[in-house]
């Protein structure tokens, strides 16, 4: 391990401010600690003890005099007059002329207060803040470095357990396991079976990996030591291997036990000997490897590590006997969503007839967290409106919040600009809603949002779909298009109201031909793979540059085809068209319902 000095000042800075701190100490402080009580007195007085002879120190400076009665225990002070016989006076009294009467204080005490004191002061506040420093630097002292720190793992599991982790059943079974054998390990040894030393919880961000972690300590009541991958990586090289060997010490102390590493991404990447690699991750890695095979597969020590991004783990990291075992956590289906948002509803006041299945439904693609957000958020807007119980209508506004952002108070959609995005909106509805097995509508709205969207049109799924047909990606596509397309086909203009549209047709088209195999031509040909599956899903292609123009080529045609697909479909219900972005325009939201009530009865009259 290298050894590492932390960078000093210069040590003239620092005898500079012991110095000035004695000066100033001297000048400011001392006196008044040394001064003794000085009894200010008339001339008169001083006379009347000069005549008594009860005198016994003087001294006459500029502006003052200042004596001592005759046993000298009293100081006092007066002031000066034009007397021209005191000298005499006071000689014939029996005073004694002094340079400094209030310098009275032994030379030993006086040294302390002045010298000492502050020195010791002055030592104590340096002693002080360099612990501080230390602590802000990673909890040591620069004597003791590659040394224990002493600090504890331990965490709470704050009482969670598996009945408070909704949904994901699969990940529960699979922990369930781990749970049994931490309750009596002796039925597996007997067995001979020994558990996998650690397991990895994969899944999006907000699925609930480390609350599945919290629950597996909470089940088997055994301590859970927490770090996150990003804690262990430190500036100086070594910490992180060291804070490594920490932890397991204390673990294996304290066996049974899990031990939860967050993010373990940070530390496990691949090592690829990418020029300017990072020592720091690599030695902590490597520290990581090396306790892991370090002890028994059967010794009650269970490492649990989350992350979201597993392809870019190091192979090392996951090969057999060290995290061989997957737990996938994915995002919730619909009925996991309603599981979760019930969950998280026994934490609010929510009225008897609130219906989770509705909103399960219209909250989807979102995570256990943006589910846990949404229940705060309906909670908040109950409160915002004076209410002590959270509706039905809270709930579906939070969803837009979550998903949208909250409504512009001071929207300045001018007039013209509200009536393009009411056919804009109604043109994406009504195309989904002609083309059959399409998704119908929960909503559209035409109230601008923070996130910047000047419209809204939520689709609703009724059942969570695994599977879609090409005919299914295709009518997607097309409703995409058909916001531009009903600008073009009313006002004969086009708006930059659609980007958000054009990325995502655009996406699907892609998907289709390079991943989907969904092209006659290429056929079942991976020409692109998903590099990051969990976070956004970027894609590399793996293909020759010549194939690559062919698949923009088509990508181009696939969204054309659909643009052209959902002009006509406009074109053909235009009466329809007019009549409900007309109603949109004047509601401003309406719900799917009263949409396919327009749509089925070509009228707006009740
Ligand atoms: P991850 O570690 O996967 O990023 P967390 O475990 O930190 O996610 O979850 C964040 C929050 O989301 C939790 O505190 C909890 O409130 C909520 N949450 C996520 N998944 C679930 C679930 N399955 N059941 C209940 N709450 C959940
Ligand atoms: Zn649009």
């Amino acid at each position: 391990m290298k050894e590492v000095k932390s960078p000093k000042k210069p040590l003239i800075y620092y005898y500079g401010i012991v110095l000035l701190v004695l000066l100033l100490f001297n000048i400011l402080v001392a006196p008044l600690l040394l001064q003794q009580q000085v009894i200010e007195v008339d001339y008169g007085a001083f006379m009347n003890m000069i005549d008594e002879e009860n005198i016994g120190q003087v001294e006459v400076s500029d502006t003052q005099i200042t004596f001592t009665d005759k046993e000298e225990t009293t100081i006092y002070k007066t002031g000066l007059m034009d007397d021209p016989s005191l000298t005499e006076r006071l000689y014939a009294a029996g005073a004694t002329f002094s340079k400094d009467i209030t310098e009275t204080t032994s030379p030993i005490i006086s040294f302390l207060l002045s010298f000492v004191l502050p020195l010791v002061i002055f030592i104590g506040l340096g002693q002080y803040m360099s612990k501080k420093m230390m602590q802000q630097m990673g909890g040591k002292n620069s004597m003791s470095f590659g040394k224990s720190n002493a600090k504890i793992y331990v965490q709470s599991t704050d009482g969670i357990h598996f009945s408070d982790v909704a949904g994901e059943e699969e990940a529960k079974e699979s922990l369930a396991e781990i749970v049994d054998y931490l309750h009596n390990p002796k039925k597996y040894t007997e067995v001979g079976a020994s558990m996998p030393k650690g397991l990895l919880l994969v899944g999006p961000p907000g699925t609930g990996k480390t609350m599945l972690a919290k629950a597996v300590a909470g089940e088997a009541n055994v301590p859970f030591f927490s770090m996150s991958g990003s804690e262990f990586v430190e500036m100086f090289v070594g910490m992180g291997a060291s804070k490594v060997r920490d932890l397991f010490q204390q673990a294996k102390e304290k066996a049974p036990c899990i031990v939860f590493i967050d993010e373990i991404d940070a530390i496990g990447k691949r090592r690829d000997g990418q020029f300017g690699g990072n020592d720091e991750r690599e030695q902590t890695l490597n520290q990581l490897l090396t306790e892991m095979d370090g002890f028994e597969g059967n010794n009650g020590v269970i490492i649990l590590a989350a992350t979201n991004r597993p392809e870019s783990l190091d192979p090392a990291l996951t090969r057999p006997g060290r995290f061989d075992r997957r737990v996938p956590v994915e995002l919730p289906d619909l009925k996991g969503r309603e599981e979760i948002l019930k969950v998280h509803a026994r934490k609010v006041k929510a009225a008897p007839d609130v219906d989770f299945h509705t909103i399960a439904r219209m909250a989807a693609g979102t995570s256990g967290a943006e589910l846990a957000n949404i229940v705060n958020e309906a909670a908040l807007r109950a409160v915002r409106n004076n209410r002590a119980i959270v509706t039905q209508a809270d709930f579906e506004e939070s969803i837009e919040v979550v998903l949208a952002g909250y409504q512009k108070k001071n929207a300045i959609l001018s007039d013209e600009e509200k009536k393009v995005v009411a056919y804009h909106e109604i043109g994406h509805a009504l195309v989904a809603a002609m083309q059959t097995s399409s998704a119908p509508v929960q909503k559209i709205t035409i109230i601008p949002r923070t996130s910047g969207a000047l419209g809204y049109t939520m689709q609703v799924e009724q059942q969570d779909k695994c599977l879609l047909t090409k005919e299914e990606l295709e009518n997607k596509i097309a409703s995409f298009t058909g916001g531009r397309a009903a600008e073009e086909i009313v006002f004969g203009q086009i708006t930059t109201g659609a980007s958000n549209d054009i990325e995502q047709a655009t996406r699907l088209a892609r998907a289709m031909i390079t991943r989907y195999g969904m092209n006659d031509e290429f056929g079942m040909v991976a020409l692109e793979t998903v590099t990051n599956q969990y976070l956004g899903g970027d894609v590399s292609l793996a293909c020759s540059a010549d194939t690559q123009k062919e698949i923009d080529r088509k990508v181009i045609a696939t969204v054309k085809e659909q643009h052209e697909k959902a002009r006509r479909i406009l074109r053909e219900n235009r009466e329809l068209l007019d009549m409900l972005a007309q109603y949109l325009y004047e509601k401003e939201t309406i719900t799917g319902e009263e949409f396919m009530r327009i749509l089925q009865k070509g009228d707006v009259q009740q």
